[in-house]
């Protein structure tokens, strides 16, 4: 179900002060998994904002982690829709979507190590 609400002055000042999340662009987790950037579209057009668009932060919750809080603007449909993630440095993240947490990738499965792959050969005999 699709929740629309009228925003506040005050609300709509707030996030008119975001900085435009490209600004936080690439994200870098200390293992070196990077986010290079992510798209995010209008739910209601299906238009995909334009970098310029996308007002909002990269907050790091903890080493392997980080919080993406930003709004998507549509000017089309005079809309401020929240766009956040969870980012993990794996290379996935948890995008909310209407009905919770949506599991993505911006990067490729990392590696398994050729000491990782060994100890599951050793452990499964070469069955996984
Ligand atoms: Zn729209």
């Amino acid at each position: 179900m699709k929740k629309t609400a009228y925003l506040s002055d005050a609300q709509i000042a707030h996030i008119m002060s975001l900085p435009p999340l490209s600004e936080a662009l690439p994200y870098v987790f200390q293992n070196g998994s990077v986010l290079g950037g992510i798209v995010f579209a209008c739910t209601t057009c299906g238009v995909e904002f334009a970098p310029e668009n996308v007002k909002g932060t990269i907050t790091p919750t903890n080493t392997h982690a980080a919080l993406l809080t930003s709004y998507g603007l549509c000017y089309g449909c005079k809309l401020a829709q929240p766009c956040n993630c969870r980012l993990a440095d794996d290379g996935s993240f948890l995008v909310q979507g209407p009905d919770g947490w949506i599991k993505k990738r911006y990067a490729a499965e990392p590696e398994k190590s050729l000491l990782s792959r060994v100890k599951t050969f050793l452990l499964t005999g070469g069955l996984k």
